[in-house]
């Protein structure tokens, strides 16, 4: 055989490896579907008996010059091969709310307020509504300060059923008429999927607790809506498991959603959770959603609420979340971690002096 010859054929090899590997490849990807279709289904992955029977139709079909045994043990590696795709593709699915299927940072728009736009946010307003009084006095405040967006809890999660669970309705509506009169964004936690449609009317942002982070029916709902959503961190929530409850929020087409770290627990008993800094740029670095911090469930602690917004601003942070009540020792929750008024502005001040923050000007 002439070395053309021997060039030649080896040319037709490498068009035929070229085209087994193409047709591996799409025999993977069917094989990927009907996993996908069998996991749904609650089916093994494994069929041994379907792999027999397309071995023994293979064998039948064979007329040499492989052997039997040759074709039975490449095919039967070619099944393995596509049974790995199959238990594989879970964890190599891209989650919509990650930095591999969407490079550019989210911002999410509320009115002239952008929220993962490089300029840092604040978030500030009472643990709970109380009165009309209070949430007033507490917007005034937060105008001054420069502050554009009020919290405060209406339906609370509280620990215990003999504790104030909020006003409900009554305190969306105040937190509204506060917000209206002093031109803030208001944001409130709803905890069932049925209030959801009503408390669109008074909120700007619907929060998730961190108590319903795994709340997967509130979830859903939420995603269903086309409001912004700030999602807690779960009280012992890993990255994983606070990414994968964003999703359940995306996957359903509101894209609108916004992560915040707030603590988790851990054996530390100074602090009331541990502020998870790493979370920031984890969470920053993993996911193209914007990433605030709440100090106040985290450190439970006026003392160092400062340093540690310093913190989580340096570490990335799109946002800041406090707590400031008009007479935080006669709150009706979270007394002891509430700064006054006064305390407030001097918060404000100091984390603006860091550079990291600049307060809006009106
Ligand atoms: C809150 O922000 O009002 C609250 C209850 O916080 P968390 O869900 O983080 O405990
Ligand atoms: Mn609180």
């Amino acid at each position: 055989m002439s070395h053309m010859q021997i060039e030649q054929l080896r040319g037709r090899l490498d068009e035929l490896n070229s085209q087994l590997l193409e047709l591996l490849s799409e025999r993977a990807e069917i094989g990927q579907q009907i996993g996908e279709w069998k996991r749904n289904a609650g089916l093994p992955l494994h069929d041994p008996v379907r792999e027999k029977e397309m071995l023994d139709r293979l064998a039948a079909q064979n007329s040499g010059p492989l052997d039997e045994a040759t074709v039975r043990r490449l095919f039967g590696d070619i099944f393995k091969a596509t049974l790995q795709v199959q238990i594989e593709a879970p964890a190599k699915r891209k989650l919509l709310v990650s930095r591999a299927s969407h490079r550019e940072d989210t911002v999410v728009q509320i009115g002239d307020t952008a929220i993962g736009g490089g300029e840092p946010v604040l978030v500030a307003g009472p643990c709970s509504v109380e009165s009309r009084e209070q949430v007033r006095e507490v917007a005034a405040a937060l105008k001054r300060a420069g502050v554009p967006v009020i919290r405060g809890g209406a339906f609370k999660p509280r620990t215990s059923p003999y504790d104030f669970q909020g006003l409900g309705f009554e305190g969306l509506k105040l937190l509204k008429e506060a917000a209206d009169e002093f031109g803030l964004l208001t944001i409130s936690e709803i905890v069932t999927p049925a209030h959801l449609e009503e408390a669109a009317q008074y909120v700007d942002i619907i929060q998730i607790g961190a108590r319903n982070m795994q709340n997967f029916e509130l979830l859903k709902a939420a995603g269903d809506m086309r409001k912004p959503v700030l999602l807690k961190r779960g009280l012992a929530a890993t990255m994983d498991e606070f990414l994968h409850a964003a999703e359940y929020i995306v996957s359903r087409g509101n894209s609108q959603v916004m992560l915040i770290e707030r603590g988790i627990r851990t054996y530390e008993k100074w602090t009331r959770n541990t502020l998870d800094i790493s979370a920031v740029p984890l969470l920053k670095r993993e996911s193209h959603l914007p990433v605030l911090v709440d100090v106040s469930h985290s450190t439970g602690r006026k003392d160092i609420m400062a340093p540690c917004a310093k913190a989580a601003l340096a570490a990335g942070a799109d946002g800041i979340m406090v707590e400031t009540h008009p007479n935080p020792a006669a709150a009706l929750s979270d007394a002891d971690q509430q700064l006054d008024l006064g305390e407030f502005a001097e918060f404000v001040r100091d984390v603006q002096s860091s550079g990291l923050y600049r307060a809006i000007k009106s």
